[in-house]
């Protein structure tokens, strides 16, 4: 499933070619994605023309000229892929085209279809039901550690499970917590109202890095994800713990052989160093 770097490394790949481009035609083959795709998509963006590609957690938010905001999300499995000159035929599986009036189409696949184009407004976008309850995104002014820890307080919950819930902070999951987990030290199993202030600026600074690395290596490749331009990412070779079962933990001082550990938690797959996080 693309994470936060994925998503943004779609987002800059599309906005090198939409940011001021005109569409000059919307192609939709199904409507029928996690939600339906409105009636009056295309209509409200054909001869429309693009402001400003934006995210938020996860989403991708493509701003009109007219104040029309599209609401985009790759699912489990959707892609962005550029095409410069003719797309070629549809596959089974392409659902949606953005043709600019420059030539350029972005072709929107998703197999499994639990992805989303949706459309809202400028002014109405931050009380959309999907990001009215967000957090701070973790990249941007609005996070540190002071928000961290406020959104931590009192909180019995696993801080594993805290850290994965969009209310928190938006945009995180399974692995880059893993990974911010590792490199701050911390257990994942540790109750969230225990990461005071100390705790919660080494985790802080953490998640920014390792988002941030992410970003900046386009974005890891698990499953079938592919930058828009169509390139593999490659920061799942850095991955410090995730799918790391069994192995010595890399840079860690903790001396333990074999200390990564998989543990279950919300149904989901944990990995960390049971030395070094505490
Ligand atoms: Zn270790």
């Amino acid at each position: 499933m693309p994470e936060l770097p994925e998503v943004e490394t779609v987002r800059r790949g599309l906005a090198a070619v939409l940011d001021g481009a005109i569409l000059k035609n919307v192609i939709l083959r199904r409507r029928s994605l996690r939600v339906p795709i409105p009636d009056d998509f295309e209509e409200r963006l054909i001869g429309n023309r693009i402001v400003r590609l934006a995210r938020r957690a996860k989403y991708l938010l493509i701003e009109m000229a007219d104040g029309t905001v599209v609401i985009g999300h790759l699912g489990m499995s959707g892609r962005m892929k550029i095409h410069r000159g003719d797309p070629g035929a549809p596959g089974p599986h392409d659902h949606a085209d953005f043709v600019t009036e420059a030539g350029v189409t972005v072709r929107f696949t998703d197999p499994r279809r639990f992805g989303l184009l949706l459309l809202s407004t400028t002014d109405e976008i931050g009380e959309h039901k999907l990001m009215r309850d967000l957090g701070p995104d973790p990249l941007s002014n609005g996070f540190n550690a002071v928000v961290l820890a406020e959104r931590l307080a009192g909180r019995a919950t696993p801080l594993k499970a805290a850290l994965l819930d969009q209310s928190t902070v938006a945009g995180l999951g399974n692995i880059y917590v893993c990974e911010s987990l590792f490199r701050a030290g911390l257990s994942p199993k540790r109750k969230a109202k225990t990461v005071g202030p100390a705790r919660a600026e080494a985790l802080a600074a953490a998640i920014r890095a390792v988002l941030s690395e992410a970003v900046a290596a386009g974005g890891t490749t698990l499953r079938d994800h592919v930058s828009p331009e169509g390139e593999l990412g490659y920061f799942a070779q850095s991955l410090m713990v995730y799918g790391r079962e069994g192995e010595t933990c890399p840079g860690c001082t903790c001396g333990a052989k074999n200390s990564i550990q998989r543990i279950v938690q919300s149904g989901r797959s944990t990995f960390y160093c049971s030395v070094r996080q505490r």
